[in-house]
């Protein structure tokens, strides 16, 4: 006869599977890469959840119960009018996130600026310009094909860096972004994005252009479009990153 605590173990392992099978279902997805390396030829990056890179991972093992969200819509509800921290002060909008709920491609940059605070959609300024011209004029996309989100919702002040509390408050928002999103792909735009997501304090230049893993999901750290304003000389290296990219989204770096 099992213990009262494993008893409990095994009740938690169950509702951790049962969860993440609920989320594979809902998902659709039933076929993954390693079985049918020929399903992931098409360079689509809407669509067919069947083929999808690194779905079959299990981002959230044991989900916060304050997070069971099934939609994105329902994870904005749930943020609602957010107070968990400090950036509630200053903010216009609360930033949360846009693009096609099922992209196969995901940018993940750092948190709001002035524009996007006054708009209440991530990438809207000038660096914004810049993101869509590498989605459209760079991988042929349409900025309504991906998704894109940030690590903090509400602007920092003076556009700092967002703080460690800040970050702790609001990256659960974007873990499950990503876990409802199920993205292919991951772009992590500039040093902060890229540093937070892999838990990482290696430098961006030295992290960029290689694949890396979050969660089980392929993640291409790249320069932050605000970076390559100021740096227009670097461009090359973002267009090399975003070759790989393409790439993976047709398939090709297998
Ligand atoms: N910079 C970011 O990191 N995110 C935005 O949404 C805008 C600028």
């Amino acid at each position: 006869m099992p213990g009262k605590s494993e008893t409990g173990e095994i009740a938690a392992v169950a509702t951790s599977l049962r969860r993440h099978l609920q989320r594979r279902q809902r998902a659709g997805i039933r076929i993954l890469r390693s079985e049918q390396p020929d399903q992931l030829v098409e360079p689509r990056v809407a669509g067919d959840r069947q083929s999808l890179v690194g779905a079959d991972v299990d981002l959230f093992a044991e989900p916060s119960p304050a997070l069971d969200a099934e939609s994105l819509d329902a994870l904005r509800a749930e943020i609602g009018d957010c107070r968990r921290c400090k950036l509630c002060a200053g903010r216009t909008h609360l930033v949360f996130g846009v693009g096609n709920p099922h992209a196969r491609l995901m940018f993940v940059g750092e948190g709001p600026g002035r524009d996007e605070d006054l708009q209440g959609e991530p990438f809207v300024g000038r660096a914004g310009q810049l993101l869509n011209d590498i989605i459209t004029k760079g991988m042929g996309l349409k900025r309504e094909d991906v998704y894109i989100a940030n690590v903090v919702k509400c602007r920092p002040p003076e556009n700092r860096n967002p703080e460690p509390d800040e970050v702790a408050a609001c990256e659960p928002f974007l873990k499950k972004q990503i876990d409802l999103v199920r993205p292919e792909v991951i772009v992590g735009l500039g040093k902060f994005a890229v540093q937070t997501l892999l838990q990482s304090k290696a430098p961006i230049s030295k992290l960029r252009g290689h694949w890396h893993r979050y969660h089980g999901i392929p993640l291409m750290p790249t320069f932050h479009p605000a970076y390559l304003l100021r740096n227009p000389a670097d461009k090359k290296l973002v267009w090399e990153d975003i070759k790989k990219v393409i790439k993976e989204l047709r398939g090709e770096n297998v």
